[in-house]
């Protein structure tokens, strides 16, 4: 059952008990639960004989049958409890397993993240912004720095579970071993608490921290500001705080990464003469020149005109969208202008009759 040989010794059986029990813990084996526990109760009954001098010389002499005739056959007593805890007690994780609480005896342990959600306008957002954030986090106490201790004072052992931080009970077939309740884990006591922080170590204060946003930032970028998280226990390292943007949308410019689009009107006469417009840009107004005969639906580029990346690298472009704007309510002059117009202009719209212009051209949309 263990794979060991006849001559193994205490410690080479103590090894491969060790190794089975971990393969067919039943928690282990969710799948095949019934089978995993028929052979961890096998490999425990084998080493509890393996391990224990007498039963071990009437196994080697008789083979199992010999155990059924001493005493009720193979029980669970003995050695075998102790052992388990030996063996496993240093097993990363095993007492989890149990139920029982892991080893916290002054383990130095690393202070939570924190977490800031801060909302940006659009403009904050595009030119950077230094601000101030207030939140109340876990700081080191500053009268013990750290240890809970009254000053002058430090700590001892836990009486209750020796310094081991757990106690270790029997319940039926295995050992179970829970956090000692009069230290919480940590295996020593303070008799005189500071009291100042009443020796938590630590105290919940509110810290303001200046923060600088990078201009270019969007939605959902976040920001690691190091050490600004919770302070850690027994003097493990600060965590960090994160702090999430989201960035409301513009009412004009619609974003897409770091480049700019917007929609700008003119007017046909603009479209069809040529214009320089005079447009809104994200600093202040933007020339935009637009040339005769320019077309609804026309991209213009300013190039570099968009919002910077916050990483440091150039920036985006601002995209013009042309709408033109067919005029409506025309006054009597200006119905007789475009009527004028209207005669003089030719435009091919027979889509119908192919070789016509008109016909290419919803060929090229529709394929
Ligand atoms: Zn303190
Ligand atoms: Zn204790």
């Amino acid at each position: 059952m263990l794979g060991v040989e006849r001559t193994a010794s205490v410690e080479e059986i103590k090894a491969s008990y060790r190794k089975a029990a971990l393969k067919w813990h039943p928690d282990r084996n969710p799948e095949n639960k019934q089978e995993a526990e028929a052979k961890f109760r096998e490999c425990t009954e084998a080493y509890s004989v393996l391990s224990d001098q007498e039963k071990r010389q009437i196994y080697d002499t008789y083979g199992h049958a010999g155990l059924s005739n001493v005493g009720g056959g193979v029980d669970f007593n003995g050695t075998v409890f102790q052992d388990f805890h030996d063996i496993f007690g240093d097993f990363f994780g095993f007492e989890d397993l149990f139920g029982g609480g892991r080893r916290g005896r002054n383990r130095a342990q690393r202070g939570s993240d924190l977490r800031y959600d801060m909302t940006l306008t659009f403009e904050e957002a595009a030119a950077g912004v230094s601000t101030k954030i207030k939140l109340p986090k876990q700081e080191l106490c500053g009268i013990c720095h750290g240890t809970g201790a009254k000053a002058g004072t430090g700590a001892t052992s836990c009486q209750a579970c020796g310094g081991r931080g757990q106690l270790a009970y029997q319940q039926g077939f295995f050992t179970i071993t829970r956090t000692c309740p009069a230290c919480q884990g940590a295996g020593q006591v303070i008799k005189e608490r500071c009291t100042e922080c009443r020796g938590q170590g630590r105290l919940e204060k509110e810290k303001t921290i200046e923060l600088r946003v990078p201009a270019g930032v969007d939605t959902g970028t976040r920001l690691r500001v190091p050490g600004e998280g919770e302070a850690g226990a027994n003097g493990g390292p600060t965590g960090d705080l994160y702090v999430v943007l989201e960035v409301k949308e513009h009412s004009f410019f619609e974003r897409r990464g770091a480049d700019l689009y917007c929609t700008i009107p003119v007017s046909i006469a603009q479209a069809a003469l040529g214009a320089e417009l005079s447009v809104p840009g994200l600093s202040g107004d933007e020339k935009l020149k637009i040339p005769e005969g320019t077309q609804g639906g026309a991209v213009f580029r300013i190039k570099g005109h968009g919002l910077p990346d916050p990483r440091g690298g150039g920036k985006g472009d601002l995209y013009y969208h042309v709408r033109v704007v067919t005029p409506t309510k025309l006054n009597r002059d200006q119905r007789k202008l475009m009527e004028q117009l209207g005669v003089t202009l030719k435009v091919d719209n027979k889509p119908a009759e192919r070789g016509s212009s008109f016909f290419d051209k919803v060929k090229d949309i529709f394929g």
